[in-house]
């Protein structure tokens, strides 16, 4: 994002008070300290997607009815999700409320995953933070959530090592699918959306740590992006 995005716009006070009133107002503003107001312009981060593939209300539609069938097939096990950060922040709550009803409830984790070397490249390494006591893992039933799934080697080194760890089964869901670019085998097993082979953003998804807040999955402006393949 731009560093001019935010411009700090400050703003004097507008009173509407009577005569009276005013100079009671001011005879105060004598003894106290002048406090400055500071206003921002918010910054329209809608303005920097180019077109919107998945649109809130979609996702949302979507999302329920994943929730009732992950309801369903686990609804005699206590399964573990297990989101993975920072991507599938917004999907793993979303989907965990969606998860109804779930007679023998459900526990919650994170664990932390990159294999982007630059912002919209995959380095092709997966660097796996995990924050789990493994004697919680063993012989649980684990949801992994992921928020895209491109090459697949992100799920499947973690997928690897729960299971090395002793969890019973993995499953993974994703919120998209691009399967243009698999170099593994590993697929994924609940899908959100099949995904085009574009860099996306938003509902968790992040271009330099940015628009992961946006309630849709887009495209942002090529000009905004520095994507060697995709430069014109
Ligand atoms: P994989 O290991 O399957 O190649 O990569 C999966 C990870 O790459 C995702 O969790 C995500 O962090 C990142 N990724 C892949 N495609 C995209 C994309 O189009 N947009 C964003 N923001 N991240 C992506
Ligand atoms: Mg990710």
């Amino acid at each position: 994002m731009k560093a001019s995005a935010t411009m700090p716009v400050t703003h004097r006070r507008v009173s509407s008070v009577g005569k009276t009133q005013v100079s009671r107002v001011r005879s105060r503003a004598v003894q106290t300290a002048p406090v400055a107001t500071t206003t921002s312009v918010a910054y329209d981060i809608h303005g920097d997607v180019d077109k919107i593939l998945f649109e809130e209300e979609k996702i949302k539609q979507r999302i329920s009815v994943l929730g009732k069938q992950l309801a369903a097939e686990y609804a005699d096990k206590t399964p573990i999700v297990l989101g993975i950060l920072k991507g599938s922040f917004v999907f793993t709550s979303d989907l965990v409320r969606a998860m109804v009803p779930c007679p023998k409830g459900l526990t919650l984790n994170f664990l932390r995953a990159s294999s982007y070397g630059s912002a919209t490249k995959s380095s092709g390494h997966v660097k796996l933070t995990v924050d789990i006591n493994l004697d919680d893992i063993k012989g649980r039933n684990i949801i992994l959530m992921e928020d895209i799934v491109e090459t697949g080697l992100t799920i499947s080194t973690v997928k690897k090592a729960l299971l090395v760890s002793g969890a019973k089964t993995v499953k993974v869901c994703t919120l998209l699918n691009k399967n243009n670019n698999r170099v593994s085998r590993y697929e994924p097993d609940y899908v959100g959306f099949e995904c085009p082979d574009e860099f996306v953003v938003g509902y968790g998804l992040d271009y330099e740590d940015q628009y992961r807040s946006l309630p849709y999955v887009g495209v942002l402006k090529p000009s905004l992006v520095n994507i060697p393949e995709f430069a014109s």
